[in-house]
Order: C-alpha cells, then sequence, then structure tokens
C-alpha cells in the first residue's frame, strides 16, 4: 500500500507554529515511508475563508521547504460533489432537517458548559411543510438513530490510532454520539466540514491522516460517515499540540505570531525547523 498523507489547512488566517509542526509531521511522514505528500485546501466555509490566506498559505508552505503534487483540491471547487453525497444520505432517510437554532439548542446551558450535543428527530410532514413554504432556514442533520439502524449498531465502528514517536498502533472504538446529531449542511455552508474531509481522503486515497489531536474527537463521527458513504478508512495519527511559552496552544483566534510576521523578523526557515524539531 502507498503511503498517502495530507495537510488539509483552512484558509481562515495566516498560518502560525502550529500548522508548521502539523504540516512538518505530514511530509517528514511522508517522506521517511517513501510515500506521498498531498495539500488540500478546505475552503468551504465561504463566509470564513479568503483567496488571500490561501495565496499566503502556499507562500509560507514553500518557504518552510515543503512540497506537493499538483494540482491542488481545492474543496470550493468541488461543492457539487459532496452535495451528491449527502443527497445520496437523505435517499436513504439518514438525514433530517432541523430548524432549530443554535440559540434554541443551547437554552438552559450555562456558558462554561459545552455544547449540546442534539439530538433531535425529523418534523411531522405537516409542520415540515408549512415551515418549508415561510422560507425558514434549516441544517440537514445526520441521524444517529437512522445510522444505527442502517448499520445494525456502531459496534463495528473501529479505527486504528498509529503510535506516534514508534509507540504501537491501537484500535479505538469509535463512539459518535459523542457529537450527537450533526450537521452535514447549512443554508450558508452547503456541506459541513466532517463530511467534505471524509470524502476527499477516500478520492485522493489518503492511507493516513496526520493532524493535531484537537482533531481526535472529530474521527468518532468521521467514521461513521466512512461506514455509510462505504468508504474506506485511513490509520490515523495524531500529534500532541505545540505550545507556546505560556504553556497554552498556538491558536488563529489568539493571534499567535504568524508565519510571516516571524519571517520578517529575520528568522529562517531552517531556524524555525530546528526549533520545532525537524532536521
Ligand atoms: N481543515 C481542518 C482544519 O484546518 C483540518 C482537517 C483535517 O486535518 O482533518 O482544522
Amino acid at each position: 500500500m502507498t503511503f498517502i498523507t495530507r495537510f488539509a489547512p483552512s484558509p481562515t488566517g495566516h498560518l502560525h507554529r502550529g500548522h508548521a509542526y502539523s504540516a512538518l509531521t505530514a511530509f517528514d511522514a511522508a517522506r521517511a515511508a517513501g510515500g506521498r505528500f498531498i495539500l488540500r485546501i478546505e475552503d468551504i466555509d465561504a463566509t470564513r475563508c479568503r483567496p488571500e490566506y490561501d495565496a499566503a498559505i502556499l507562500e509560507d508552505l514553500a518557504w518552510l521547504g515543503l512540497r506537493w503534487e499538483e494540482p491542488i483540491r481545492r474543496q470550493s471547487e468541488h461543492l457539487a460533489d459532496f452535495e451528491t453525497a449527502i443527497a445520496g444520505l437523505r435517499d436513504r432517510g439518514l438525514v433530517y432537517r432541523c430548524f432549530k437554532t443554535r440559540k434554541e439548542i443551547d437554552i438552559g446551558r450555562a456558558p462554561h458548559e459545552p455544547a449540546v450535543a442534539y439530538v433531535g428527530a425529523p418534523l411531522g410532514a405537516h409542520e415540515e411543510a408549512e415551515r418549508l413554504s415561510r422560507g425558514e432556514p434549516f441544517a440537514w442533520r445526520l441521524s444517529l438513530a437512522a445510522a444505527r439502524e442502517t448499520l445494525g449498531g456502531f459496534d463495528a465502528l473501529t479505527f486504528v490510532e498509529d503510535g506516534v514517536d514508534g509507540s504501537s498502533p491501537r484500535t479505538i472504538q469509535a463512539r459518535p454520539e459523542i457529537a450527537g446529531d450533526i450537521v452535514l449542511a447549512r443554508k450558508d455552508v452547503g456541506v459541513a466540514y466532517h463530511l467534505a474531509v471524509v470524502h476527499d481522503d477516500a478520492l485522493q486515497g489518503v492511507s493516513h491522516v496526520i493532524r493535531g489531536e484537537d482533531l481526535f474527537e472529530a474521527t468518532h463521527i468521521q467514521r461513521l460517515l466512512q461506514a455509510l458513504l462505504d468508504l474506506p478508512t485511513p490509520t490515523y495519527r495524531h500529534h500532541g499540540l505545540l505550545t507556546g511559552p505560556d504553556g497554552k496552544r498556538y491558536a488563529k483566534r489568539d493571534k499567535a505570531q504568524t508565519l510571516r510576521e516571524l519571517r520578517a523578523t529575520g528568522m529562517t526557515a531552517s531556524a524555525l525547523r530546528a526549533e520545532l524539531g525537524f532536521a
């Protein structure tokens, strides 16, 4: 089997050290395995993604010394593929229209409590038709109940977490119910991240998903989608997150120093690579 891995950033901001660490981890793993490295731009959310960030990502990664295969797949250019996948799930009764807003779902939730894993059900035909005729916005949610019935339970849903740093691979039981009935499409964002990721990982033949452990939980849901869409399950390797001098992980929202800012201070790519522990 060819080792194929990818780095899949969303162009919602400039890359920082955390992204560089993730990209280099995947790139080096591909090189060490004599495999292939793919760069994929996950720009399905037109409300948050910007072409200038897309261009900056390519520039920053090239500066870091990464090379990738062309053409790059940009998810925004393939929305029809994702819509077809969602339509397939819809035809099999696996998704339903949900008219509830996040606010309605969160009623009673204290600010410090985690978001509610919403589990709902399709509306009756009459109420649904009425709401649709009023033009009310809705989201398509994946029904865990329907998925469970289709698959005869979730026990067979496992994935392999490959040891980082040479520890041995572990087989993990997926628990897709932790996220509730996830949103697969909304009016403003026609396809959700989870569906686009599993679709493209399969399409691009990704054998190893190498990414930060902040996405570990997402794997439970993605494993369910793979089963429902009859897609292969890659091996996963979630790496620890890089933390800054304050002990907190780097994040776009904290205005972590970006790679271009580091570059402007005169830092070289090889100095950054060395700082992050890469040769
Ligand atoms: N596009 C996602 C992000 O920027 C990463 C997707 C993935 O690696 O599975 O957080």
